[in-house]
């Protein structure tokens, strides 16, 4: 998968480097490319914001560099004749819903104002062959660059909680690092996203239940009986209703959300 980041801010994107997703790129599973939107201004100070119009407090993030900056890399990812320069997929318009969205990556559009990122955004988000980011600071980016770039490639204004942060750098990274994690090879054990918190199928989108490990007493805390067992029926049963029990206490509307159909009958008990 390529991943490219365009920010003010691209030493905020360090992190990158570092473990499973530094991991993945040095294995060459991730080609993530930041780049600075400042290298698209013309100007002797660099200026990427400029007053709303309409008046009121704040700077909003002008058109003209974001479009230059979007321009370059679209151009950077284009299919050469024989399809060879495309990210992998991208060329044959793989990944992508069809139409206008055909032949480019899926523009990631980080705002408050967005859909929320959710587990099953990032699983949808991890089959596309090539992502951009548009992290922006002040008021936000002048509404004509998600115009323009919608209509030709797959937009997607997307938040990660309900507050607002000073800039988008640090969503990019929480969502690269959940959409990494989901690719193929990436994880050292393929089964540990089955059985995490919201994952479709096991877990029926419900919250994981509580973990332990060695030693089996800790300041007098001992270990479920069940788990020191070795009944993997009574394991998996425990598990479920644990995950429930969590669900129903933090996030009920997880479970007022998920399909009756995938309850069983020993869940309505518990
Ligand atoms: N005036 C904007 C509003 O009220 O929706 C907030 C702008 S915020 C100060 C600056 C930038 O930070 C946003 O454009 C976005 O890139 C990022 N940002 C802040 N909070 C976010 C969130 N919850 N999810 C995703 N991005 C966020």
């Amino acid at each position: 998968m390529r991943i490219d980041v365009v920010t003010i801010f691209p030493e905020y994107l360090e992190p990158l480097n570092v473990s499973l997703v530094g991991k993945a790129r040095a294995r060459g599973q991730l080609d993530v490319r930041v780049h600075d939107l400042r290298e698209w201004t013309h100007d002797r100070h660099h200026t990427v914001d400029d007053t709303p119009y309409g008046g009121g407090p704040g700077m909003v993030m002008k058109p003209e560099p974001w479009g230059e900056a979007l321009d370059a890399v679209l151009a950077s990812g284009a299919a050469a004749p024989d399809g060879t320069a495309a990210p992998d997929g991208v060329a044959d318009g793989a990944g992508a819903e069809g139409g206008a969205a055909d032949a480019g990556p899926v523009l990631v559009v980080p705002t408050p104002s967005g859909r929320p990122f959710t587990q099953r955004l990032a699983v949808e988000l991890a089959a596309k062959p090539w992502l951009v980011f548009t992290p922006a600071r002040y008021e936000g980016i002048d509404r004509r660059v998600i115009d323009e770039y919608g209509d030709r490639l797959d937009v997607r204004e997307v938040s990660v909680g309900d507050y607002v942060l000073a800039g988008g750098e640090a969503p990019v990274l929480v969502m690269v690092e959940a959409v990494a994690r989901l690719l193929p090879g990436v994880l050292g054990n393929a089964e540990s996203h089955r059985d995490d918190s919201f994952a479709p199928g096991a877990m029926d989108g419900l919250l994981e239940g509580p973990v332990y490990t060695k030693p089996p007493e800790w300041r007098g805390r001992g270990i479920p009986e069940v788990l020191l067992s070795g009944h993997h029926g009574r394991i998996a049963r425990w598990r479920r209703d644990q995950a429930l029990a969590r669900t129903s206490a933090n996030r009920p509307d997880l479970i007022e959300g998920s399909d009756p159909a995938a309850l069983d009958k020993h869940d309505r008990a518990a």
